[in-house]
């Protein structure tokens, strides 16, 4: 299960657009304490009726409740 999961947010990580430019050292240093800024993403179709959330400032990507890195 956590394997289609991540498998879902390696996919779902490039549909997105390029995040990076929101990013700078101190928003790093929040994402290491995972100290995230979600946003949620409407893909309900793409995702299975998951709850799907990206991360503006780095890669990571929430499903579900649970943290997946890229
Ligand atoms: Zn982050």
């Amino acid at each position: 299960m956590r394997n289609e999961s991540q498998t879902l947010a390696t996919s779902l990580a490039k549909l997105w657009p390029n995040r990076l430019h929101e990013s700078n050292f101190f928003k790093n240093v929040l994402c290491r304490l995972s100290l995230h800024r979600w946003s949620q993403l409407d893909v309900r179709e793409l995702a299975q009726g998951k709850d799907v959330r990206f991360c503006r400032w780095c890669s990571d990507v929430k499903i579900d409740g649970e943290i997946y890195r890229q």
